[in-house]
């Protein structure tokens, strides 16, 4: 595999050692051809090898954590499937995403609702497929658990403040730390069990530390929440975990050996049990995109190189996510670079994938890899201007 076409970036300081991981693709240009032959392009492609290895990476820094994999992040059996046969429970914010879970071979009671604001009919589906485990924030959502499922198991969310997150999960949901006691309380004399504290520090959380930061506050709030009756027995430590996109981040087992540390700190005199729910730190780096060159042409003295992939597409994340892919040309080390402008195929100019990165001059007809494909992507792609989304291949 040939080096990227941008040099990648450092991380950001976090204060803490570690080593650097980067982006790599699961494949090299020949394989890629090979299946863009047979299956053509844009296609996705999934190494079950790097995901199962994610997963046991991640089990092994963290053996007393069980994973709750966040079917948010990409609901593609190629990769529920892999994970629930590792040994992953799931968690699902909707009934399509209880749906592939079942379908990937999970049962519901290895599966947590986690969507704080449900729909009657999301909550009902999803309680009579037998789902035990639900989310809630405030009075209006513990309301609807009182009318409807008065039996679940209730995981409490807490919102959190955390500096180093890319993408904040807390601004929409989550409540104030200082008002879980009265939550808990008011839940407890409705009827419910709250059994689970969560939160979620922000997805793509470059700094381990801000994990330490959110559990000192998580066990203020436990023992605040124990007091006023809550039965609490499991402690969820959401998602966040980063992945490499141009920037590198922490390798996984530096970073949850961190998040270890800080977890023994501030809850190991506690006999419970922990959980998490890891989404991109997951599934990312397991998919690689093959795209193409459909077009190029030369636009105020730049090229412009047109794929078959776009922002409506796999580079979905662009926008919804924030994620700065790399684009690796297989030339890259062979041709000389320079600044380029590379669109998506749709008919909107805001379709542009990137403008800063310098890639060898391409023909029509090249391949373009891009790694780290497999978090956000085709969990947010549509079929804008009658575009077909990029098709799922597994290999290994
Ligand atoms: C999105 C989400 C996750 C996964 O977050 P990542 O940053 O992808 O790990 C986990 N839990 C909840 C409740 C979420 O909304």
């Amino acid at each position: 595999m040939n080096s990227s076409a941008t040099s990648a970036v450092l991380p950001v300081r976090t204060g803490v050692d570690h080593a650097v991981r980067f982006s790599k693709p699961v494949l090299s240009f020949d394989q890629a051809r090979e299946l863009s032959r047979q299956y053509g392009t844009p296609t996705i492609v999934i190494s079950k090898s790097t995901l199962t290895n994610t997963y046991r990476t991640m089990k092994a820094a963290l053996p007393n954590v069980e994973m709750f994999y966040a079917a948010k992040a990409n609901s593609d059996v190629s990769i529920l499937r892999p994970l629930f046969q590792a040994g992953s429970s799931v968690d699902v914010c909707s009934y399509r995403e209880l749906q592939s879970a079942l379908l990937a071979g999970f049962s519901p009671d290895q599966m947590i609702h986690t969507h704080p604001c449900k729909t009657i009919q999301n909550l009902m589906d999803c309680y009579n497929e037998g789902v035990r485990w639900f989310t809630v924030d405030c009075s209006g959502e513990i309301d609807k658990l009182v009318r409807y499922t008065p039996d679940v198991n209730v995981i409490l969310r807490l919102a959190a403040a955390s500096t180093s997150s890319l993408i904040n999960l807390s601004a929409k949901f989550g409540c104030d730390p200082v008002d879980a006691p009265a939550l808990a309380a008011e839940a407890g004399r409705k009827g419910l069990k709250v059994r689970c504290l969560s939160f979620h520090v922000g997805s793509q959380c470059l700094n381990p530390e801000d994990f330490r930061t959110m559990l000192t506050r998580a066990r203020l709030a436990w023992d605040q929440c124990v007091a006023a009756g809550a039965p609490l027995e499991v402690l969820d430590i959401g998602g966040g975990f980063p992945a490499p996109y141009r920037t590198g981040v922490m390798s996984l087992s530096d970073y949850c050996r961190h998040l270890s540390t800080a977890l023994d700190a501030t809850f190991g005199d506690l006999p419970i049990r922990i959980i998490a729910e890891p989404g991109r730190g997951m599934c990312a780096e397991a998919a690689t995109l093959i795209t193409r060159v459909v077009g190029k042409s030369v636009r105020g003295g730049l090229p412009w190189y047109f794929l078959d992939e776009g922002i409506y597409g796999s580079f979905s994340g662009k926008l919804f996510d924030y994620s700065d892919f790399e684009l690796i040309a297989e030339a890259a080390d062979v041709r000389p670079r320079s600044a380029c402008i590379v669109a998506g195929p749709t008919c909107d100019s805001h379709d542009v994938v990137s403008t800063d990165q310098e890639l060898p001059d391409l023909e029509v007809g090249e391949l373009l890899l891009v790694p780290t494909m497999g978090a956000y992507t085709s969990a947010s792609a549509s079929g804008f201007n009658g575009l077909d989304i990029a098709r799922v291949v597994e290999i290994d």
